[in-house]
């Protein structure tokens, strides 16, 4: 299975701390501050219009208010003059009237300047002057001289009061003006400074938004990858649960074939629909035969030669696929199906069969094609334990069997015969041993040669194993000799199965390359248990004597121990020699 963590790790987003919040609150602490310094900054310009504005209407006043004084004054001089010219009263009167109303006008320049105490003293000489001039005017009498004096000293006034107040004018004009062009330069200032943070501030989040939607994108993009990870996971856990439980089962077999019936139930699970089997190479390594098989692959033979399989000669999985790998394997009854797979069955270097798949539909060969590295880990397993199984098998039977004769060896033997005679202690029943051995092998061998002799051993372990029961143990017990055991027997029986032996040996007709061999006889020494042996090791020391005096008196023969015999070659005619010559046996029988 795959780690989660290292397909996780190669999909982490670099994740960076978020600046939006800091800048928003500072932009946030940035406006308050701005705002409220723009705001002091517009009120105290504003407040300094306005006193500039003030001003600027208290001297325009003052000018007019100065303007209307020398209006006054020429009409207080021209209605002089003209009461001097024409002595009409009324001009005097109003030159009266016009002094009096200079003298007002004073009073009202003087409340105007209160703030400006050169203009005051200026205004209060003003005063000083008119008054001296109303008195003047109203004690004029014609002829008399027109007191231009006193109107040239107001006029004097006047004009050095305009004079002074229009330079305030002029200064309050250009403060005005300095003002104002403050105040426009701050604005324009505040707003293009607002503006700047503005599109700062918008060209920030907007930065922050495609950021944020670029993240966004690859969130998602790590998402989908995420869920196909968690699929293939998922995907892959099923399938390691599968392969477990085949393990599990594979390792509970106990035979190759076990294992093969098995492979095939896991394979048919795997494809569902599809059809199937294993083929094993069989023991002479020249043909293949079906051991197993699932939804009857009826195309495929049950056996075929060694080199009808096109996966087995490429030593891989091959896949025959209409349009793309045409040639067909020809080990097929019939017509070869379209889609068709062969994987070879391969251990520890040996190659043992192979797994034939077929595929009746294109969805099915599409289903195992996604399927197929599962297939192959199955066949992996499946291939594994038929070795293993087979081995065990071979080394089992190595352990136990002798290489040449197939029959069980002298080890096998002693165990077996060691509980034979529990068994027979058990049951209460008798335990017959036979002691054989081919008589002059020696010079048969010396005259057919050592591989004819293997031959005749083989055929003399055949010929025993026909004429035995399933139950009785043959074994090969060294060289020519051998020993059955045959439990369950009374001694005359045992003593008809010996020369039954005995007779099946001697009517052995066998041929070596072409050539025909000489017949062979076996002698045989038997012997039986509870009596006369007492257990196993005396069954076979009596049994090996008892072959010993067979072999003394003439061979191909049968001799039964007995109680009496010595262990010094004596020997005496048996009851067994008159049984065994009542049976009709033409050779008598010596104990
Ligand atoms: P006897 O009748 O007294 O038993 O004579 P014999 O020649 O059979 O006995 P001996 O013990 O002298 O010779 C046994 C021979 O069996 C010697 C040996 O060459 C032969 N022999 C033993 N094992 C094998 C074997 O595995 N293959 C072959 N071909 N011959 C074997
Ligand atoms: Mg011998
Ligand atoms: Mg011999």
């Amino acid at each position: 299975m795959l780690s989660l963590p290292s397909v996780m790790r190669s999909h982490r987003l670099p994740i960076k701390p978020s600046r939006v919040i800091p800048v928003l609150v500072g932009c946030a602490v940035c406006a308050i501050v701005f705002t409220c310094a723009g705001g002091f900054v517009v009120y105290t310009n504003t407040q300094h219009l306005i006193e500039t504005r003030n001003w600027l209407d208290g001297s325009h006043a003052i000018l007019t208010s100065l303007q209307t004084e020398s209006q006054r004054l020429d009409r207080v001089s021209y209605g002089m003059q003209l009461y001097e010219a024409t002595g009409d009263e009324a001009e005097k009167r109003g030159a009266q009237t016009a002094a009096v109303a200079m003298h007002t006008g004073v009073l009202n320049l003087e409340s105007l300047l209160q703030d400006n105490p050169t203009q005051i003293r200026n205004v209060q000489e003003l005063d000083a002057k008119v008054q001296e001039l109303y008195q003047v005017v109203d004690g004029f009498e014609r002829p008399g001289k027109i007191p231009e004096g006193h109107i040239q000293d107001c006029r004097r006034i006047i004009n050095a009061v305009q004079e002074e107040e229009r330079g305030l004018l002029r200064r309050r004009s250009d403060e005005s003006q300095d003002s104002r062009d403050r105040s426009l330069l701050s604005g324009a200032g505040f707003l293009g400074f607002s503006l700047f943070v503005v599109i700062a501030l918008f060209a920030f989040l907007l930065k922050d938004a495609v950021r944020q939607r670029s993240f966004e994108k690859q969130i998602s993009l790590a998402n989908d990858q995420l869920e196909a990870t968690i699929e293939e996971l998922e995907r892959r856990g099923a399938e390691a649960i599968l392969l477990k439980e085949a393990r599990d089962e594979l390792q509970l077999c106990v035979t190759a074939k076990e294992a093969q019936e098995c492979a095939v139930r896991h394979f048919r699970e795997l494809v569902p629909g599809s059809s199937g089997a294993t083929l094993i190479i069989n023991n002479s390594r020249s043909m293949l035969e079906v051991v197993a098989s699932w939804n009857d692959p009826s195309a495929l033979s049950e056996g075929f030669d060694m080199d009808a399989c096109c996966g087995l000669r490429a030593g891989r999985l091959r896949w025959r696929k209409p349009g793309q790998s045409e040639l067909h394997c020809i080990h097929f009854i019939g017509s070869a199906p379209d889609n068709y797979v062969c994987i070879p069955l391969a251990a520890q270097g040996d190659t043992l069969g192979f797994v034939y798949l077929s595929f009746p539909t294109q969805e099915i060969a599409d289903v195992a094609a996604s399927r197929m590295a599962l297939v192959q880990e199955m066949v992996e397993l499946a291939s594994m334990a038929i070795a293993g199984l087979n081995l065990r098998a071979k080394l089992e039977s190595q352990s136990i069997r002798d290489g040449l004769t197939s029959l069980f060896n002298r080890h096998f033997m002693e165990i077996a015969l060691e509980r034979e005679v529990q068994r027979a202690i058990r049951r209460h029943t008798s335990l017959a041993v036979l002691m054989l051995d081919v008589d002059h092998f020696k010079a048969f061998n010396d005259t057919f040669g050592h591989e004819a002799g293997d031959v005749v051993l083989r055929k003399v372990a055949d010929c025993f194993q026909q004429t035995v029961r399933s139950e009785d143990v043959v074994c090969r017990y060294g060289g020519e000799e051998f020993v059955i055991l045959l439990p369950e027997i009374s001694e005359e029986l045992a003593l008809a199965k010996a020369n039954m032996i005995r007779r099946h040996v001697s009517g052995l007709r066998m041929k070596f390359k072409g050539e025909a061999l000489r017949p062979i006889t076996v002698s045989i020494g038997m012997a039986m248990f509870p009596a006369p042996a007492r257990d196993g090791t005396d069954l076979l020391r009596m049994a090996d004597h008892a072959l010993y005096d067979a072999k003394r008196n003439g061979r191909d023969c049968v001799v039964v121990a007995r109680e009496n015999f010595n262990g010094q070659g004596e020997k005496e005619l048996s009851a067994s020699a008159k049984q065994v010559l009542a049976l009709g046996e033409s050779k008598p029988v010596i104990v």
